[in-house]
């Protein structure tokens, strides 16, 4: 049982102090190498994955420019290239492998730049060993656990002839207050809690991430406080399973009570998380979300299987019962809530009776989107070692049923909000009209009205005109 002891806060002040003084070191030196190339330094910071890296991304982004670097989002320009990288399917490993040629062509013209590699993909042993052998030319290389440790590995760069290599086995502690870049001014992630326990056995998330570690409640709610003074209005709260959030801690506390105690924070509009697992998700919290007035409207509930057999098979911990139960249960109490969900497809020993079944769930909780993905082998997983790997074309052909059923359940439930007025959260000018933007409900369907950029960052009434099948269009009510 894992406990945040006193020594354990004592070794992540440490932490951050011992930081402090190399973004100090590191400072020194873009002064230096900028004053002999006569120009500031830049750098792009790249996200691959899920919105765990993204708000990794936000402190790496937030450490280089503590150090001195201005961003850019062009790679060519920039000093220090950083991609947080992703494993979570063999084509992600392959994209940057792929883009890896490119950067050293890039560093042949700039002998300044530095090129980092961090994230899920650098936990992988093969992985660091072929940087290793294979792309010399890569300058750091670290994992997911200490992320917090860039300036000091940039300075151990600067001091050393080759790779710094820095990969842990696990976290030894969470650095609380780390710089900060923040995408959206408006609204961000918060990390409540890293790792996973559930060992799903097509997933590679456990072995990267490590195990479950939760923040304690004081130092997510300081966070958020500090969010919102500077301008936040929603808060997306984050883990692999946030379900289990609080049960490491020394005195746990329940994801439900958590929500609670951010609901009080004054100033907050908007209250997301992600990502609960349906095997353990309590009444506590369908009736904490039922009653908030802050708490959107919107539960991403994987489901990944509609059949019992393969969901055991992926060790997922519940059956096509209890998931549909768990969603009857969720509609009951909040007659309103939109649910998406991610679902595979192929998975070992999946036959047409198991697809079946999930094309009868999707029918059935009819979900407003769902994430589909056609299984991807995992080296080290249980499942890369199991027999009867779908045929591919059976598997594309069971991909487009099940998109086409996706759609279709979507459709028939997705125009319910025409004609009414709802809150909405401006996020960005159109894409397509910039007489237009692009705002979000509660229930997490986009919507698109006339208004300026002065709007970004509000939450405004919007009546909902049309449905255009995933999005709205509406005016100002
Ligand atoms: S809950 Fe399962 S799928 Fe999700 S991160 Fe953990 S092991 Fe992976």
């Amino acid at each position: 049982m894992y406990e945040t002891s006193i020594n354990e806060r004592k070794l992540s002040e440490e932490a951050l102090e011992r930081q402090i003084v190399y973004i100090e070191k590191c400072k020194e030196k873009v002064r230096e190498i900028s004053e002999e190339l006569g120009r500031p330094l830049k750098c792009c910071t790249q996200t691959f994955g899920c919105q765990m890296n993204a708000r990794d991304s936000e402190k790496l982004l937030g450490i280089l420019e503590q150090i001195g670097y201005l961003p850019t989002e062009d790679e060519k320009e920039a000093d220090i290239v950083l991609y947080n990288t992703c494993t979570v399917r063999e084509n992600a490993n392959l994209r940057v492998y792929g883009r890896l040629g490119h950067l050293n062509t890039m560093k042949k013209k700039n002998p300044h730049m530095i090129i980092a590699l961090c994230g899920c993909m650098m936990q992988e042993p093969d992985v660091v060993e072929k940087i290793r052998t294979s792309y010399k030319f890569v300058d750091i290389v670290f994992g997911t656990f200490n992320i917090f440790k860039l300036a000091e590995l940039l300075y151990s760069r600067w001091n050393s002839n080759g790779q710094v290599i820095d990969i842990w086995e696990e976290t030894k502690e969470i650095v609380e207050d780390l710089p900060t870049q923040r995408k959206y001014p408006f609204k961000s992630g918060v990390n409540i809690m890293f790792g996973c326990n559930n060992f799903c056995s097509y997933c590679i998330v456990p072995y990267v991430r490590g195990r479950e570690k939760s923040r304690e409640p004081k130092y997510i709610i300081r966070e958020i406080e500090r969010l919102v003074a500077d301008g936040v209005k929603e808060v997306m709260l984050l883990g692999q399973n946030v379900n289990s959030y609080g049960k490491n801690l020394e005195s746990p506390v329940s994801f439900a009570e958590l929500l609670k105690e951010v609901e009080q924070i004054e100033g907050l509009e908007r209250i997301r998380f992600m990502t609960p697992h349906p095997k353990d998700l309590s009444d506590d919290l369908i009736a904490v979300m039922r009653d908030s007035k802050k708490i959107c409207n919107h539960m991403h509930l994987p489901v990944q299987s509609g059949s019992s057999r393969l969901l055991k098979l992926m060790n997922r911990r519940y059956t096509k019962e209890h998931y549909l139960e768990l969603v009857e249960k969720i509609r009951h109490e909040i007659p309103d809530v939109s649910l998406t969900t991610d679902i595979i497809v192929g998975f070992p020993g999946e036959t047409e009776e198991d697809f079946e079944d999930t094309l009868d769930v999707v029918r059935k909780a009819k979900f407003d989107s769902a994430y589909t993905f056609i299984y991807s082998k995992r080296t080290g997983t249980p499942a890369a070692s199991m027999d009867d790997q779908v045929p591919e074309d059976v598997v594309k052909n069971r991909f487009d049923r099940l998109l086409e059923t996706v759609h279709e359940t979507a459709h028939a439930i997705s125009n319910r909000y025409e004609g009414k007025i709802l809150p909405v959260l401006v996020e960005d000018i159109d894409d397509h009209d910039s007489s237009m933007v692009t705002a979000r409900m509660t229930n997490n369907i986009l919507v698109h009205f006339p208004g300026g950029k002065e709007l970004i960052g509000t939450v405004v009434d919007v009546y909902m005109d049309e449905c255009k099948g995933f999005y709205y269009m509406g005016h100002r009510a």
